[in-house]
């Protein structure tokens, strides 16, 4: 008998990454394109010595470096390889096989995978017609065997944002045996005061976690860490089902010295959302529809036409990320990055819009 595989994994959905193309600029993983603070290169760059060594199994180090900027306990942090391998370790430690996890879909693509992965299964809710996140059907979701829902916080790829009210409402009205996971991995950006800093829900209550990652903001994301803010056993939970030593020591120095850099982040930041406005205001005023961002990048609902306007990027050496059938994510980029892509999408109504969406679904 040959070795063979669990049978589901057939249906497992694929992680589908963002290209890369030699000489094309690269906006299709909310990736930062400045790289990581320069004080934070010169830090970690002096530890490649030390690799023969194996790392601090609890990132004791970063965990009270985090806990002087969060108010919380140091027992209410975990780290892992990514806030992706913190869900996992999540749906992992919490779910028993066919236990449910609920999450809006559109979301972020790891959601149905690390799902199965850990043999639970995913329930999902249709956005709202502003492709937001539409909390009163997710409510009316819940099911007796729902035991997760993920809610990210600027929704990844659409980038609209949840009110601090309705999550409010929201989190009230979930049992108090669900765990409510908001996926914070692009909280830097954010910049309407309305949207909430999920800590505050961690506090005042056990089940609620956040998520957060060095990936995006902090320039990070080959180093593979973020970590989780919960209550202590949902912490400590988090930490059994953590592969050992798997969050290496450069990217925990990597991270402390990112927290201490936090003003420069910020700052940057701020140049990217400023950015993220012009982009869209460009965009809107070229006709295109745009929901508000949040994030570090803009979703254009194109529906049919998410193909061909992907394509027709990449042959002007831009790479946005499809969603065949739904829509296109773009990434904000350095300003340059932005003026050539805004000029393409301008060039590319003047090509598509005699057509109407019905025939370009044919082109397709
Ligand atoms: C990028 C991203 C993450 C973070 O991934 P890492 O594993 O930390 O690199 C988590 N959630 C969402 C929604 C993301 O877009």
């Amino acid at each position: 008998m040959p070795v063979v595989p669990r049978r589901d994994l057939e249906s497992l959905p694929k992680y589908i990454p963002g290209r890369t193309v030699r000489g094309a600029i690269k906006l299709a993983s909310n990736e930062i394109s400045d790289g990581p603070l320069p004080s934070v290169v010169e830090t970690i760059s002096r530890l490649t010595p030390t690799v023969n060594r194996y790392p601090d199994g609890d990132s004791q180090v970063l965990r009270e470096r985090l806990v002087r900027d969060l108010d919380v306990d140091v027992a209410q942090i975990a780290i892992g390889c990514g806030s992706v391998a913190l869900l996992q370790q999540l749906v992992q430690a919490l779910c028993s096989p066919g236990d449910e996890v609920l999450f809006a879909w559109r979301s972020f693509e790891s959601y149905p995978i690390v799902t199965q992965v850990a043999h639970a299964v995913s329930v999902t809710v249709p956005l709202s017609e502003g492709h937001g996140l539409d909390l009163d059907a997710m409510l009316a979701g819940i099911t007796p065997r729902t035991k997760m829902i993920f809610i990210c916080n600027p929704n990844n790829p659409t980038g609209t944002a949840v009110y601090r009210d309705e999550l409010a409402r929201f989190i009230d009205a979930v049992p108090e045996n669900v765990l409510v996971v908001l996926d914070e991995a692009y909280k830097e950006f954010v910049t309407d005061a309305n949207v909430p800093d999920g800590v505050q829900f961690v506090r005042a209550r056990s089940n609620v976690a956040v998520l957060r990652t060095f990936s995006k903001a902090y320039g990070l994301a080959g180093l593979r860490i973020g970590y989780a803010i919960a209550s202590e056993v949902v912490c400590e939970a988090l930490r059994q089902v953590c592969i050992t030593f798997s969050v290496n020591a450069i990217a925990q120095v990597a991270a402390i010295a990112s927290l201490d850099a936090g003003d420069e982040m910020f700052e940057r930041c701020r140049s990217i959302t400023v950015e993220r406005d012009r982009v869209r205001d460009s965009l809107i005023a070229m006709g295109y529809e745009v929901p508000p961002s949040q994030a570090n990048f803009v979703w254009l609902p194109l529906a049919q036409r998410a193909t061909v306007f992907t394509d027709y990027m990449l042959d002007r050496k831009l790479i946005v990320r499809p969603f065949v059938g739904e829509g296109i994510r773009v990434t904000v980029g350095a300003a340059e990055e932005n003026d050539l892509f805004l000029a393409a999408a301008r060039e590319f109504l003047g090509v598509a819009r005699p057509l109407s969406v019905k025939s370009c679904a044919s082109i397709e």
